[in-house]
């Protein structure tokens, strides 16, 4: 598999936002950006090293950056799996309690969902 590339990486975003019914800005959806972590950011907590990526969203502005780990751009399939996994995050926002930010099972039914939803969406020919 090719390495990602950021544009490449923004269009499997876009499409996957549709498709969890996220919208888009310009119809009163999310406005979501996707990077590449930079030094900066892992030095103010917004991504661990080992991560692949992280999200920081904030529901009140229907905005969401998507911070992913430069060191994992020859894996294309995890990077997707982890922008599949960060959308879900904020498609499900409010079914966690704000105190509790950080759950293994809820982080773990989110991993589940993600490979579910993208192998079915391989499944289906001509819609990727
Ligand atoms: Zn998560």
């Amino acid at each position: 598999m090719p390495a990602a590339s950021i544009a490449s990486l923004r269009r499997f975003t876009e499409a996957w936002a549709l498709r969890l019914g996220l919208g888009t800005p310009d119809a009163g959806g999310w406005g979501i950006s996707v990077t590449w972590a930079t030094k900066a950011d892992a030095a103010n907590g917004l991504i661990s090293d080992e991560d692949a990526g992280s999200c920081v969203w904030m529901i009140e502005h229907r905005e969401a950056n998507i911070y992913l780990n430069k060191r994992y751009a020859a894996d294309l399939a995890e990077l997707h799996l982890t922008i599949i996994h960060e959308l879900l995050h904020i498609r499900l926002e409010g079914h966690l309690p704000r105190a509790k930010r950080y759950d293994p099972h809820y982080e773990h039914a989110i991993n589940y969902l993600s490979g579910a939803l993208r192998a079915l969406a391989e499944s289906n020919p001509g819609d990727k």
